[in-house]
């Protein structure tokens, strides 16, 4: 085979997904993340569609993922006074099958960790590309030359910077963010849990503004719209008085949420992002999952993580090793699943700038044809049948 060695960069979704791939098919796989151990907890992900319940099967996981489903959660979309102006249905959020992040890396991990070497704690700092392999340094151990390199680091993706070029080139915002928070927000006198055993979480919008309580995705979660993106990065201080800011005189719940958020431990505040990209492999290089195909809150990202993740592996094998075929390939087959990531803007669906669209996205949910059409749509645009049966071990 001509490729062996492989290195990948982050474990997650796609990290260990496609360890377990390459590594039960006869590659050489190193993992390295760069966080301490595998994360539990994080928001709510989902599947949706016969392409992600197919894959789940394939890779002998899908009865693990369902006993860690969470209840279906409604977004009841209230007023001031908490009357209900629309339902979100737990489908259209939470898709058919949905696990909390950290529960599905976990259960990734523990089917990969025989299939290759994982590497808490560290991180590759540098890359270039020779003629016969990839020369990595790593911030803790000492550098290694490898067959192929493939970022599964998310949508800041450090191994996307190192071999593609800045994340301005390859990853857009429409001036929306998110953030999300640990922390209880009391929802006196609303209904939380219905008798079928489904779940209600709560939210008001405001032109630009989204507070919801109560459910799967986070405890709060926020979604706003700002013309500035006024905080560091690395400073979560200045990330939670960017979100205060957005929500002063917020109204409903909005200022004990913003509280909860101002001392939670687990507070988390990104841009909502999508990538462009016109391939996700160069050279020695690829990308999977959210390093090359983003799109927070409206993308399917883990269900496209995993689906990356089967078809690189797939065309690697089935090319022998070859890796300009596979990544050839890799890039030809994920164009079309990959598309919802180009497009959309889940920030102006979630958190509409005018009163005006505030009404007509929850007439999307009050009338049924409508309704209809929106679960159909994502359904449609969730399933690919033009995948491959690669038949990997
Ligand atoms: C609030 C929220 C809600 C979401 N809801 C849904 C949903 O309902 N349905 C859905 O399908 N998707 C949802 N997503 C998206 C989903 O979480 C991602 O698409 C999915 O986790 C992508 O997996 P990944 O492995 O590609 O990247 P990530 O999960 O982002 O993982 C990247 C990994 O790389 C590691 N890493 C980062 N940098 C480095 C580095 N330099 N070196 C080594 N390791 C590194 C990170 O620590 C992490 O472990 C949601 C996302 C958010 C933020």
């Amino acid at each position: 085979m001509a490729t062996r060695k492989i290195l990948i960069s982050g474990a997650s979704i796609a990290g260990p997904a496609l360890a377990g791939w390459l590594g039960r098919n006869g590659f050489d796989v190193t993992v390295v993340e760069k966080a301490a151990g595998m994360r539990p907890g994080g928001q709510a992900v989902d599947f949706k569609g016969r392409t992600h319940f197919e894959l789940l099967t394939r890779m002998g996981i899908l009865d693990e993922v369902r006993m860690h489903q969470t209840a279906k959660t409604d977004w009841r979309i209230v007023d001031e006074a908490d009357r209900v102006m629309a339902v979100v249905p737990g489908e259209f959020i939470g898709g058919d099958l949905e696990i909390l992040r950290g529960d599905l890396a976990g259960i990734l991990h523990r089917h990969s960790a025989a299939d290759a070497d994982f590497v808490f704690g560290d991180e590759i700092t540098a890359m270039s590309e020779a003629p016969g392999g990839v020369d990595v340094a790593f911030a803790g151990r000492s550098a290694e030359r490898f067959d192929l390199v493939i970022g599964a680091d998310g949508v800041h993706s450090a191994v996307r910077r190192l071999a593609f070029g800045p994340e301005s080139e390859f990853v857009a915002s429409h001036g929306y963010y998110y953030a999300v928070a640990s922390g209880h927000v009391p929802l006196d006198g609303l209904e939380t849990a219905l008798p079928s055993g489904r779940a209600v979480a709560y939210g008001h919008s405001t032109p630009g503004r989204l507070v919801l309580l109560g459910g799967q995705k986070a405890p709060a979660l926020f979604v706003f719209r700002s013309d500035r993106a006024d905080y560091d990065r690395r400073d979560i201080d200045s990330q939670r008085a960017f979100l205060a800011a957005a929500f002063a005189g917020g109204g409903w719940r909005t200022a004990a949420a913003i509280e909860a958020a101002r001392t939670a431990p687990d507070f988390y505040l990104d841009a909502l992002t999508r990538t462009r990209m016109s391939a996700f492999t160069r050279g020695r290089t690829a990308l999977v999952g959210d390093a090359g195909y983003a799109n927070t809150l409206g993308g399917f990202g883990t269900g496209l993580a995993l689906l990356g993740a089967y078809v690189l592996a797939g065309e690697l094998v089935r090319a022998g090793g070859d890796h300009e075929a596979a990544f050839a390939a890799y890039d030809r087959r994920m164009r079309k699943p990959t598309r919802i990531a180009r497009s959309g803007n889940a920030g102006a669906f979630l958190a509409p700038p005018t009163e005006r669209r505030i009404r007509l996205r929850n007439r999307t949910f009050t009338n049924p044809v409508l309704r209809r059409t929106m679960l159909w749509l994502t359904d449609a645009f969730a399933t690919d049948d033009s995948i491959p049966d690669y038949r990997l071990a």
